[in-house]
Order: C-alpha cells, then structure tokens, then sequence
C-alpha cells in the first residue's frame, strides 16, 4: 500500500473496475468538474492511477472517473510525502531546539547548585509575581534568591524570607515594611528554579565561600 493513500490496493482495483466500466471516447463533465475543483496531490493520483500523473488533460477519460470516485471515497486523504518530509523536519528541529534548550538550562542549574552551595546561608529562589515594589525596589517578575536563614555578611543583614537584592528600606511612612517580600512567592513548593534576578546574584557572588 501506498504512503500517499490510505486505500487498500484490493478497493484501488474495485475502484479501476469501477471507472473502467464506464470509458467513454468523451470526458465525464461531472467526474471532471470533481477532478478540476477538488485539491489532491499528485502523490496521491499517482498512487491511485499506478503511474505518476501530470495533470487530468495526460490522463484517459475512464482515469478522471476514476480519480473521482477515488476523491469521493477517500475524502481525508493522507498528507503526501514531501509535506510529510517537511514536518518531519520540522519535528527533528524543535526536537534538537529542544535538547539545546535542556541542557543550556541544565548548566545553568549546576551553575546555580554550585554557587548555592557556597553560601553561607540557605535560600530558596522564589518568583516575584507582582509587577512593582516601589517601596524596596527590588527587580519585580523575576526569579529571587530568598534567605530561608538570617544572613549577616559584614554590613549586609537580610532577615529570613528576604530576598538578596532587596535593601532593608523604610516605608516612606518611615516604618520597617512589615512585608518586604510581598509579591515573591515565599512558599518553597520544591521546583528547583534557577535565580533570574541578576541584583540577587551579584549579592550571592558577594557573600559566596571561595570557589
Ligand atoms: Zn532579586
């Protein structure tokens, strides 16, 4: 059986029976108007008339009823070979598009893991939903390193639940914010992200153990 249709070679020859019967020295103007109005591959007529075809005016007449009754009894026919090449490549393409994807955002973790292990306190990476945070000024709809302990470096202090990047600032009513990670997503739900706030990372390289 042919790739380029789905008819068996047994209903493909009932069919040539079919069409056969009715040869005629003229052309079927309905079986015509089928064949001219309907779009089909060559791919598929070739397989269905078992030689290429070129076109309705290279084929005999009893071969356009044939194409028609083949039309009509194969209304969903399979998408011919170069289509079928086409995607195929398309499909190998987003696959390694893909692949390239998975392991760049596997190095990127390992980075991650390696610079996470290096810090002095545990953190969690935690997503800023919001789209502002003018009263800490922190980076909004990004992927923030949270303290999940209480980091003293020197003069830098973050309370646990505090993102790196974010200054310990002052309302303006000039009161301690009392949520200063409202809008990051605090709950540790175990997704291993990958922080994407480059302010919470140059804090990280900062405080880091030595490599
Ligand atoms: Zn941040």
């Amino acid at each position: 059986m042919s790739d380029a249709t789905n008819l068996t070679p047994a209903q493909i020859v009932v069919l040539h029976a079919e069409a056969y019967a009715q040869r005629s020295p003229f052309v079927d103007p309905a079986a015509l108007r089928v064949v001219m109005s309907t779009h089909f591959h060559t791919e598929w007529a070739a397989a269905i008339l078992g030689h290429p075809y070129q076109g309705w005016n290279h084929i005999a007449n009893w071969e356009i009823v044939l194409l028609a009754l083949a039309l009509k009894a194969e209304p969903d026919r399979p998408t011919p070979a170069v289509v079928a090449e086409r995607q195929e490549r398309a499909r190998r393409e987003m696959e390694e598009a893909e692949r390239a994807r998975q392991v760049r955002y596997q190095a990127e973790l390992d980075a991650w893991h390696v610079l996470r292990d290096r810090l002095p306190i545990k953190v969690t990476v935690g997503h800023n939903w919001t789209i502002g945070h003018w009263e800490s000024g922190y980076v909004t709809g990004r992927d923030h390193i949270v303290a999940q302990e209480e980091l003293r470096v020197g003069r830098l202090h973050r309370a646990v639940r505090q993102v790196l990047c974010e200054t310990p600032s002052k309302t303006t009513s000039g009161r301690r914010n009392k949520d200063p990670l409202r809008g990051v997503d605090r709950r540790d739900d175990g997704e291993d992200r990958i922080p994407t706030c480059v302010a919470c990372l140059r804090v990280a390289e900062r405080i880091a153990r030595p490599a």
